[in-house]
């Protein structure tokens, strides 16, 4: 929910439930449906049972992914956390949200994302290439190009495998 690891980037780390209204102080909410959130533990052993309060509770507090708009409090920079207001600085530093394993987990998945999404893009530019070519092909070249589709397809195959494993479930392939 904060810092954008995901639990199939790194396996080592554990993922639990995020009450945002801790539990500790709002025992009527542990179950409530709306302040459930998935986070890792290193987000979730940092926030604790914080909740904003006092004098700087307009400000200092960790934006609620439904009741604020988090654009305007925190934005990503690549695979840094950058702050957009008072608050933004304040769960940066709450959260940790720069230390150099995010840092290094958020890049280490920009770019093994950007590989896989290559990889199905020429996988894909292969295949149509092959099929154009056996469009106009006949003999043993034909055949030839019958079993080089095979492997391509495989191949596309392969990747959009590949692609759907980091991403998940639950987002699109690409067209
Ligand atoms: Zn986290």
């Amino acid at each position: 929910m904060y810092c954008r690891i995901r639990d199939s980037m790194n396996r080592e780390a554990l993922f639990a439930v995020e009450h945002y209204r801790p539990q500790s102080l709002f025992p009527h909410l542990i179950t409530e449906w709306s302040n459930l959130y998935y986070a890792c533990s290193a987000c979730n052993g940092a926030k604790r049972s914080f909740v904003a309060r006092g004098r700087r509770a307009k400000t200092d507090f960790v934006p609620h992914p439904c009741e604020h708009s988090m654009f305007d409090h925190l934005r990503y920079r690549g695979a840094t956390v950058v702050a957009h207001s008072e608050t933004g600085t304040f769960a940066i530093d709450l959260l940790d949200l720069n230390a150099p394993t995010s840092i290094e987990f958020r890049e280490f998945f920009e770019r093994t994302l950007e590989q896989a999404r290559t990889k199905l893009a020429e996988s894909r530019l292969l295949v149509s290439e092959v099929e154009t070519a056996i469009s106009g092909s006949s003999g043993a070249r034909l055949a030839q190009l019958q079993q080089g589709l095979r492997r391509a397809k495989a191949n596309r195959q392969k990747a959009e495998d590949g692609l759907r494993y980091i991403l998940g479930p639950y987002e699109a392939l690409p067209a």
